[in-house]
């Protein structure tokens, strides 16, 4: 038998904004079908009209052009096995219905959303727990209770009616995950899933497999919230005699708060302050406004790295690689079993890691904005460029800079009170303004910076002062406090009048 050629589908359901957990489900598939020179497909699945919401499918695929991560085949680009939106293949799945209910695999259920309602309170009322299944379909209105002529009549007076798959009684269905290795699950616990709705409309279950079945999907990676549907998925291959070419499964480890257990949710970004999902995301109804990676100021090839390493490890030390690096070093069986804790410091270090990456004259460009919006003009963008490639190595974000280099753009006003308490003693501002008059009379050349460093040496040494006392003194007066990159830099940026001026103020201001 030749090889299958590898083909995975990331199988959305437009149903809100996608969660960072589904964006990595998405990256391992990418990375597995690119490592074997296979198809990245992605599929649509709408078929839960009830939970459509608009604007869901426009944000998915925006989401994955800003991540970088490209289709070969799905909505918006096309390819031989679409359409590859379910909505749109609506008329293909009613067969495969009936052609399981003809096999015997599936049955015809006409119960009312009212009667099993009820049965349901009434099951509860007992402390029980109602399941629609083999033990308890032949009580209730469907094609095994009901005798042929009932069912033809029902089915030629169009009364609503729902395909539901008949579960075999007492057979253990076996699964080999590619993560979870071998699963067992005896028929007889599970009920019989809804395969067609009385809408016209096949069910997630049904028309996924049938899809996959129709697309050649020789792989389904996807969340472990769906391990427990995957008995019935292997049974549907079964009952439709597709055994053959059934895909192989991995399910995928949750991704989990950061404090504490369970699954990470749009409530725990909130309330620790980051976002779950790639772009931001307004509530077409509540109008309510979710944040974004990208809005929030990481860089795409960041939160790739981050969520490659959420859940799977090279089994290296190396944490930075390149999505072609993680094409060529990704395996399944480097994926853990256990679910993997989001940890924020480890996200924005990942952003820290990729911004020194970024070219300055790139940054200046965002820098700008932010500059711009806080009515900052800036006119020599080579100075621009310098103070970022002097500051961003403290930054984890284009939106730090700001921090890290406010004293380049305004003069302090005021003075750190506690840097002035430790560094601004008796005839400070006497030696400051000794030294802004000095400086003053260096000639403003290429070299003025470096000359006046080695006159501020020389009169340290000469006069016998303290070094840190002096170098803070200065760093207080230009900066308004002790932080800041290296001086002689400032100096340079800044330029002579600006820094005289900036010694003389603070010597005038500070006093003493
Ligand atoms: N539509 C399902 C979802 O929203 C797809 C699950 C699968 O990959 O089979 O996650």
């Amino acid at each position: 038998m030749t090889e299958r050629k590898v083909r995975v589908r990331f199988a959305p359901s437009p149903t809100g904004p996608l969660h960072i957990g589904g964006v990595r489900t998405a990256l391992y598939n990418y990375l597995f079908a690119k490592q074997n020179g296979g198809d990245f497909i992605l599929r649509i699945e709408d078929t839960d009209q009830t939970r459509f919401v608009e604007g869901a499918e426009n944000y998915i695929v925006e989401s994955f052009k800003w991540l970088g991560l490209k289709f070969d085949e799905g909505v918006g680009i096309g390819g031989d096995y679409g359409p590859y939106k379910q909505s749109e293949r609506k008329e293909l799945y009613k067969k495969y219905a009936i052609e399981l209910v003809e096999k015997g695999w599936a049955y015809y259920a006409f119960d009312t959303a009212e009667e099993l309602d009820a049965l349901r309170k009434q099951y509860e009322s007992e402390k029980k727990n109602f399941q629609y299944d083999c033990n308890t379909r032949k009580g209730l209105r469907n094609s095994l209770s009901l005798n042929k002529q009932e069912v033809d009549e029902l089915l030629a007076k169009d009364v609503a009616y729902v395909i539901r798959f008949k579960f075999p009684e007492n057979e253990d269905i076996h699964l080999d995950d590619l993560i979870r290795g071998h699963v067992k699950m005896n028929s007889s616990l599970l009920d019989d899933k809804v395969l067609y709705k009385s809408d016209g409309m096949p069910t997630y279950h049904l028309a996924n497999i049938v899809d996959d079945h129709l697309m050649c999907i020789s792989h389904v990676i996807r969340g472990e919230e769906w391990l427990p549907s995957c008995p019935l998925h292997v049974m549907l291959y079964k009952a439709f005699g597709w055994e053959d070419t059934m895909p192989k499964f991995a399910h995928l480890p949750l991704l989990l708060k950061p404090d504490g257990n369970g699954k990470l949710s749009k409530r725990d970004g909130d309330r620790l302050g980051f976002p779950v999902f790639p772009l931001q995301w307004t509530d077409p109804k509540s109008k309510e406004v979710s944040s974004g990676y990208r809005e929030s100021g990481y860089l795409p090839e960041a939160v790739i790295n981050m969520l490659a390493l959420l859940g799977w490890n090279s089994g290296t030390e190396q944490e930075i690689f390149s999505l072609d690096e993680l094409v060529e070093t990704f395996s399944i069986d480097r994926i853990s079993k256990h679910g993997a804790k989001f940890d924020l410091e480890k996200a924005k270090w990942f952003n820290h890691q990729y911004l020194q990456k970024v070219e300055d004259e790139k940054l200046v460009i965002d820098f700008q904005k932010d500059l711009k919006s806080r009515d900052i003009e800036i006119v020599d963008e080579s100075k621009l460029i310098a103070i970022v490639g002097l500051v961003k190595e403290r930054c984890n974000f284009v939106k730090d800079f700001w921090d890290n280099s406010d004293y380049f753009f305004v003069a302090p006003e005021t003075y750190a009170e506690k840097a002035l308490k430790k560094r601004w003693k008796e005839g400070t501002s006497e030696r400051i303004s000794f030294i802004a008059t000095e400086i003053a009379k260096i000639e403003d050349n290429n070299l003025w910076a470096d000359n006046a460093e080695e006159f501020i040496m020389k009169y340290i040494s000469d006069n016998e002062l303290n070094m840190g006392q002096i170098m803070n003194s200065i760093r207080l007066a230009v900066v308004g406090d002790t932080k800041g990159v290296n001086m002689l830099d400032i100096l340079k940026i800044l330029g002579k009048e600006e820094i005289v001026s900036r010694l003389n103020t603070a010597a005038k201001k500070i006093g003493l």
